[in-house]
């Protein structure tokens, strides 16, 4: 039997403090299969971030349990790879030696790290620049290199932390294309928080949508495109569905952000 990539069984996070108590989370269900691509966007605060540390085993959760291939996680795992806003790349490292950190860490075999880090470079158009350092490289550039510097960790999952926040709108726009085409071909189960509701629409398979805290999944919407799911995201926003999978997804967002108060 196959199991969900990602799991969470009524999971509950509540934060402790020395003043106060947050709860974050209550009672949140989702299944996420191997492969697919999925966005969440929810009101600022509600605790997107907060699940995505759950599922990197960064926190425990409080109440329920949050499962990674069908075992329940215990702490971080290297079958999950993080993408975050700012590259974190070592000014000081070359790109391939940047390639390289988390493999030294992990102790992995490193003639095996470099061999896919030369290789994954030439693959997404990085060929030439193994021997740069990040400052001779464009903003957008530097976001493909940390995603490859995950992937030559091998993780089954991505978490991407609003990892295009920090860029212009054109370099987001075309960035945004590429990591999605780079996690397809690679087969690599996604999750993407985002501000962003058109950024959410065109990357994924599915939009999870979270209401104010304490929050909880208020509604799953699969992205169906009339040409199939493989659509470059820059195509899904001149579809015809893409306006009213934004109206829906805008109306609800905001429906949550007013009744915050
Ligand atoms: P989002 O990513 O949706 O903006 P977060 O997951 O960062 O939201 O946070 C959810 C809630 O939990 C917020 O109210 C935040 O203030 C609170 N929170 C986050 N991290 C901590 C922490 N380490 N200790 C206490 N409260 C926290």
């Amino acid at each position: 039997m196959s199991h969900a990539a990602v799991e969470f069984r009524n999971v509950d996070l509540r934060y402790f403090t020395l003043k106060q108590e947050t709860e974050a989370l209550r009672h949140v269900n989702l299944s996420i299969m191997p492969g697919e691509f999925i966005s969440i966007v929810g009101p600022s605060g509600c605790g997107k971030s907060t699940l995505l540390s759950l599922i990197s085993g960064m926190l425990k959760p409080t109440g329920g349990s949050v499962m990674i291939e069908g075992e329940q996680v215990s702490g971080t795992s290297p079958k999950v790879g993080y993408m975050l806003q700012h590259d974190h790349l070592f000014e000081w490292r070359d790109v391939l030696s940047n390639l390289l950190v988390g493999a030294e860490i992990r102790k992995m075999d490193m003639a095996r790290a470099r061999e896919k880090a030369l290789m994954l470079l030439e693959r997404y158009g990085l060929g030439g620049f193994a021997k740069h350092n990040p400052g001779q490289l464009s903003g957008g550039m530097r976001q493909r290199v940390a995603l490859i510097r995950t992937l030559v960790a091998e993780p089954d999952i991505l978490l991407l932390d609003e990892p295009f926040s920090a860029l212009d709108y054109q370099t987001r726009l075309t960035l945004a294309d590429e990591v999605h085409s780079i996690i397809k071909d690679q087969g690599k189960t996604a999750i993407l928080v985002t501000h962003d509701i058109s950024e959410a629409i065109c990357m994924a398979d599915r939009v999870m949508v979270m209401s104010k805290r304490p929050s909880t999944i208020s509604s799953i919407y699969p992205m169906r495109f009339d040409e199939g799911e493989q659509l470059a995201p820059w195509k899904k926003r001149e579809a015809g569905r893409y306006a009213a999978y934004f109206n829906t997804i805008w109306r609800e967002l905001e429906g949550h952000v007013v009744s915050t108060g």
